[in-house]
C-alpha cells in the first residue's frame, strides 16, 4: 500500500522487518522480491507518484569538477531515475570481474556466477527479451555473419533496449494491492540513528517538505537512493560518528565514477562495397529511434536460446564494438565502448574535408562511402579525488547538499586517444574504411559534460575495509544491519549501462535479506 504525506501524522512512527529507503530500480526490485517472501517492507520515498518540481529541487547539488547537471542525472518520484531512463541493457563484461593491475580498484569481490543467476530475472523486471547478449546469438536474426566484422582488437557487443520500462508505473498496482509492502512517498531519509551499542541502526528519521517528520524503525536498513543520495544520508549522519556512518577509512563518496562519453567523437568513413558496410550500416540503425527491432511481427526471428511464447513488443537490439580483452591486456587499457550510427554530415563543409583526408590517404581512389558517427564511452580510473561531499549550501529541507567534484584523469585521456587510433588503423588494414578523430581527446572541448547519468562509485564493494565501504554482500562494514543497493556499490565503472545490474545485485541482496531473517 502506499502512504501519503496526507495520511502520515507529524511525528508518527513506523516499523518493519526491513526498511529501504530509496524507490528506484533497486528499491522497487528488492521490496517486491521480499515481499514475495512475506517480509514486512517499509519502503520511504523522496518523491511521490506524479514528478514534482519541489521535489525534484532535492536533487539540486554543487558540480565543482566536470560540469555535471546533477539535476539532469537523476528523478525523484515513483520509480527513480527509470522515470527518464533510455533503457540501454548490458551485463557486466568478464573483464568486470577480475583484478587487472592496470586499473586500480578492479576484480570485484564477486565473481560472474553470482551475477549469471539473478540477470534473467532482472530481464524480465526490465522487459528485455531474457539474458541473451552473445553476438553469435543474435546475428542470425540480424541478417549478419559472426562475428558480425573483422576488426583486430575489437569484437562486436548486443545491447538490448527496455521499451523503455518506467518501473514506477509498472510496478505502481504491485505495490498499492500489496498487504506488506507499505510505501511512504513524500518523505526524505535525513538522518540514521545507530542504537546505544553503535553497531546498528536503530532507525531512520525522514522529514516532509510541508514540516512533518517520520521516524522508521526496522531491523534491517538499505540505502537504495542512487550513486549520489546513497553517500550524502551516511556523510549526514553524523551526530553519532563525526565523519559520518561507514566512514571510519574516509572512503565514503570517494572514487565517484561516470562514463565519460563522446556523442560522435569520431568519424568512420566505411566503403560500401567493402567489408564492413553491412555491419556498421546495421549498428547504426539501433540508434534511430530505438534499436533494430527483431520480433517476429518485425520479420526477424529472436535467438533460439530466447524463443518461447510470442513476445507482444517489439525487441530491440542496437550493435556496438568494444576492445576485446586481449587487447586491453596488451595494451593495458581500460574498457572502451562504441556504438555507430550511419548518418549524413552535419554540413557541407565537414563532407569536403572527409573527401579531401580520403582521397590523401587512398591516393586519390574516389569510392563511394557511407558516414559513420561513432559515440564511444570509456571505463574510468577509479579515482579518490572523484568525490562527493557536502556542500555550505542547504537544500528545500535545509540540509547540506551534495558536492560532486567529478573528474577526468590525464590517463582517461591517452588511453582514449590510444583507443581511438588502434580502431582507426584496424578499420584500415581490415580494408573497412578509414577514421577521424572530430577532435582530440586531450583537449578540453572534446569531454563535453557527457556521462550517462550513471552514478557510481561512492559507497564500492570488497573484501577489504580498508579499500571498500561495504562487504560482498552491500553491508556496511561497520555497521551490521545497514546495506547498500545500487550502482554505488560498484568498485569499478563496469562495461557498459549499469541498471541491468543494478536490479540483479537488488534481486542477489534479497536472496541474502531473506536468508538472514530466516536464520534470525
Ligand atoms: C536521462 C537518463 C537516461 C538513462 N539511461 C539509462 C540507460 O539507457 N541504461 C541504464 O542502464 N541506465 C540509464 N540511466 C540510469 C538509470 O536510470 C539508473 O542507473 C537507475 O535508475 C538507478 O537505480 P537506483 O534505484 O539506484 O536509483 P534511482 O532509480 O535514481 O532511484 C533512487 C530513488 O531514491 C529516492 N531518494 C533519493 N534520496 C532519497 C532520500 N534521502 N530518502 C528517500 N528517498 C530518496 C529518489 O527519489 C529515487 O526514487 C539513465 C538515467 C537518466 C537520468
Amino acid at each position: 500500500m502506499f502512504i501519503r504525506q496526507g495520511d502520515v501524522a507529524d511525528g508518527s512512527q513506523l516499523s518493519a522487518a526491513v526498511c529501504i529507503l530509496g524507490a528506484g530500480a533497486a528499491g522497487i526490485t528488492l521490496a517486491l522480491s521480499l515481499q514475495e517472501a512475506g517480509i514486512p517492507v517499509v519502503v520511504v520515498e523522496s518523491g511521490t507518484l506524479e514528478l514534482d518540481e519541489s521535489v525534484e529541487a532535492l536533487d539540486k547539488g554543487q558540480a565543482v569538477g566536470i560540469p555535471y547537471d546533477l539535476d539532469a542525472q537523476r528523478r525523484r518520484g515513483f520509480g527513480g531515475s527509470t522515470n527518464c531512463w533510455s533503457g540501454w541493457c548490458v551485463p557486466m563484461s568478464p573483464e568486470d570481474y577480475v583484478a587487472r593491475d592496470w586499473m586500480p580498484g578492479s576484480g570485484w569481490p564477486i565473481g560472474r556466477a553470482e551475477l549469471d543467476r539473478y540477470y534473467p530475472a532482472a530481464a524480465r523486471v526490465v522487459d528485455i527479451a531474457g539474458h541473451e547478449f552473445a553476438p553469435g546469438a543474435w546475428m542470425p536474426n540480424l541478417g549478419l555473419p559472426d562475428p558480425p566484422v573483422a576488426l583486430d582488437g575489437f569484437e562486436a557487443g548486443v545491447w538490448q533496449l527496455s521499451p523503455p520500462s518506467r518501473l514506477g508505473e509498472k510496478y505502481r498496482a504491485a505495490f498499492e494491492s500489496s498487504t506488506r509492502i507499505r510505501c511512504v512517498l513524500g518523505f526524505t531519509a535525513t538522518r540514521l540513528v545507530l542504537d546505544r551499542g553503535g553497531e546498528r541502526i536503530q532507525s531512520a528519521t525522514c522529514r516532509a517538505l510541508g514540516g512533518k517528520s517520520l521516524t522508521v524503525k526496522a531491523s534491517l536498513f538499505v540505502l537504495a537512493m542512487g550513486g549520489i543520495e546513497n553517500a550524502r544520508l551516511l556523510l549526514l549522519s553524523r551526530d553519532q560518528r563525526a565523519a559520518g556512518l561507514g566512514n571510519e577509512n574516509d572512503l565514503v563518496g570517494r572514487n565517484f565514477l561516470e562514463h565519460p562519453a563522446a556523442i560522435e567523437g569520431a568519424e568512420l568513413y566505411v566503403w560500401k562495397d567493402g567489408p564492413g558496410h553491412a555491419f556498421f550500416a546495421k549498428a547504426g540503425k539501433g540508434l534511430r529511434p530505438q534499436g533494430y527491432p527483431v520480433s517476429p511481427a518485425g520479420g526477424a526471428k529472436l535467438p533460439a536460446s530466447l524463443q518461447g511464447p510470442a513476445r507482444a513488443d517489439p525487441v530491440s537490439v542496437v550493435l556496438g564494438l568494444s576492445l576485446a580483452e586481449a587487447a586491453q591486456r596488451r595494451h593495458r587499457l581500460p574498457q572502451f565502448w562504441v556504438v555507430p550510427s550511419e548518418g549524413p554530415f552535419p554540413n557541407p563543409e565537414r563532407e569536403r574535408e572527409a573527401r579531401e583526408v580520403l582521397s590523401a590517404l587512398d591516393k586519390g581512389v574516389d569510392r563511394a562511402f557511407s558516414r559513420i558517427g561513432l559515440t564511444f564511452a570509456i571505463e574510468q580510473r577509479p579515482n579518490p579525488s572523484s568525490r562527493v561531499t557536502l556542500g555550505t549550501e542547504r537544500d528545500p529541507l535545509g540540509e547540506p547538499v551534495a558536492v560532486l567534484d567529478w573528474r577526468i584523469g590525464a590517463e582517461e585521456r591517452t588511453a582514449l586517444k590510444r583507443i581511438l587510433s588502434l580502431l582507426g588503423e584496424s578499420a584500415a588494414r581490415a580494408g573497412i574504411g578509414r577514421m577521424r578523430l572530430v577532435m582530440d581527446p586531450e583537449s578540453e572541448r572534446f569531454w563535453v559534460p557527457v556521462g550517462g547519468a550513471h552514478l557510481m562509485g561512492t559507497t564500492p564493494m570488497g573484501d577489504d575495509p580498508k579499500k571498500s565501504v561495504t562487504d560482498r554482500n552491500g553491508r556496511l562494514h561497520t555497521i551490521r544491519n545497514a546495506y547498500v543497493a545500487g550502482s554505488s556499490l560498484f568498485p569499478t565503472s563496469t562495461y557498459g549501462n549499469p541498471t541491468y545490474t543494478i536490479v540483479a545485485l537488488a534481486l542477489r541482496l534479497a536472496d541474502h535479506l531473506k536468508a538472514a531473517i530466516s536464520r534470525a
